[in-house]
């Protein structure tokens, strides 16, 4: 299989020894960006704006080390700093950056950072980056690259903005021989300087706007992705806008465009056969022939979407040279995480689904598609989107909508605009009861065959602590009204 394509520096630790180093925001990746930092032998200073519990116990592991800790301050910048890394969230508009530009001081992420200090660890191989963006989409196919590559028998891990952070990833005791790497749009942001081996964006959909500034500076930012790549850029050929970005990428010589699509491939895709998925790129005569790599059928769950997720963590691992068996194996050993288009239960011939993760209206807009008849649960916190695309391509497939949350008006009135057969109920009712309240609605509007499904295109935080309770209530409330013991 392929090796690191980008060797690392010869002594990575020794750029950041002596350096002034302002470290900004605490918390998972500025802890363990200040402990890396410092046992390189910077001076390093964190500075954060917030003064909590949490904190404050940080604060002091970090300073017993002998790291400075400025808590109630993230405004203003160090005496001195040469070099900020900050943590993914922080706004590019935050004073400190125009402080830090205005003293000539570079600003770099966390996954910058774990870049940059590759081979920094004795001993440990170098593990080059399988990268993976979008807007929807990236855990699951992160996820089934690791499946993958584990089932080929390589030493790796789903990192970045996924459990484990690179910096850990790259620095820990494990050896790793490849990472499968999901990166944020935020992160990609502060990464100017990674170059993976190969790398996919999955969609591009309008999202975190308000963060970015603009549609052009998101696409932008997610775009980083394909710089400097060696093997392969993975686009999907169903959204434009992803090839836009390998066109415009600076890559390697030799790096290859690759798409994945739900139609036949063409030259140099992946794409689905005969309920197969088969690639036509990663193989010696292209243009006359396909491989095949896997069933649809062992995709889980097998929704287009889904499936879309499954090439494009085919086509990264047939660009690092994993065999064909390997990806059916892993796809077959993948397990989708919770409330991503999880099936709680079938109840009087009615499949309740849980896809709380559908927290903006392109996710909802693909979960939506995926059933023929759907009683839809939906609303929350907005977010400033606009529904009206979702509910006219979902419109043909609704039996009906029970709407919650803050911004329920923005969807019922969408409803009213371009799909005004279907009953809506507006429940006004915020509270812990309010999820069973809008089961046991959905299941009143519900006719054997059909699919009740939470996607609710909104974010949870006005009902709810986060996606994942919101979808455990609904998968409580659904259990709770099922008469079958085992699906208890
Ligand atoms: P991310 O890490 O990008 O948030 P996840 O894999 O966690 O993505 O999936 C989040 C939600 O996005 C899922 O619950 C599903 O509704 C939707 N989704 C997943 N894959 C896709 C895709 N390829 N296109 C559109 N929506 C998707």
């Amino acid at each position: 299989m392929s090796v690191p394509a980008v060797p690392a520096p010869a002594d990575p630790g020794a750029a950041f020894a002596g350096r002034r180093i302002t470290v900004a925001g605490l918390g998972v990746s500025g802890v363990p960006a200040a402990r890396a930092l410092h046992s390189f032998g910077a001076l390093v200073t964190v500075v954060n704006g917030t003064s909590g519990e949490r904190q404050q116990a940080e604060a002091a592991e970090l300073e017993a080390l002998g790291v400075t800790v400025r808590l109630g301050d993230g405004d203003t910048l160090p005496d001195g700093t040469e070099l900020v890394v900050t943590a993914p969230g922080w706004k590019p508009s935050s004073p400190l950056f125009a402080a830090a530009a205005a003293a000539g001081a570079e600003v770099i992420g966390d996954v910058e950072l774990a870049w940059r200090l590759r081979g920094a660890r004795a001993g440990k191989p170098v593990a080059p980056w399988l990268a993976v963006t979008g807007t929807n989409g990236k855990t699951t196919t992160t996820r089934m690259l690791a499946a993958i590559l584990t089932a080929a028998g390589l030493r790796t891990a789903a990192v970045g903005n996924i459990g484990v952070s690179l910096l850990d990833a790259v620095l820990g005791d494990e050896p790793y021989d490849v990472l499968a790497v999901e990166l944020s749009s935020y992160q990609l942001h502060w990464a100017p300087g990674i170059r993976p081996h190969s790398a996919a964006v999955l969609n591009l959909a309008p999202d975190h706007l308000d963060w970015h500034g603009s549609m052009e500076a998101y696409a932008a930012d997610k775009g980083r992705i394909f710089h400097g790549n060696t093997v392969a850029c993975v686009y999907n050929a169903a959204d434009p806008a992803t090839e836009r970005l390998v066109e415009e990428a600076d890559v390697e010589e030799g790096c290859r465009a690759i798409g994945f699509t739900l139609d036949a491939p063409r030259m140099s895709e992946l794409g689905v056969v005969d309920g197969l998925l088969v690639d036509r790129a990663f193989v010696a005569d292209r243009r006359n022939k396909a491989q095949e790599l896997a069933e649809v059928a062992d995709v889980q769950p097998p929704a287009p979407h889904n499936v879309a997720n499954a090439l494009a963590a085919a086509a990264l691992a047939r660009a690092y040279g994993v065999p064909p068996g390997a990806v059916r194996d892993g796809l077959r050993a993948f397990r989708p995480d919770a409330h991503r288009i999880a099936e709680v239960a079938v109840l009087d011939g009615v499949t309740y689904v849980d896809d709380s993760k559908a927290t903006n209206t392109h996710a909802a807009q693909a979960s939506l598609t995926a059933y023929d008849h759907v009683v839809w649960i939906a609303g929350g916190l907005a977010k400033g989107a606009e529904f009206d695309e979702l509910v006219r391509a979902a419109a043909g497939r609704l039996r009906g909508a029970v709407l919650m949350g803050a911004d329920r008006a923005l969807i019922r009135e969408a409803l009213a605009r371009h799909a005004p057969q279907v009953p809506v109920v507006d429940l006004e009712r915020t509270d812990t009861g309010a999820m069973s309240a809008a089961v046991a609605e959905a299941r009143r509007l519900a006719e054997p065959g059909d699919t009740v499904l939470l996607a609710p295109a909104c974010a949870s935080m006005d009902m709810f602590s986060n996606y994942n309770q919101r979808g455990d209530m609904f998968a409580d409330a659904v259990r709770a009204a099922s008469p079958d013991p085992a699906a208890h």
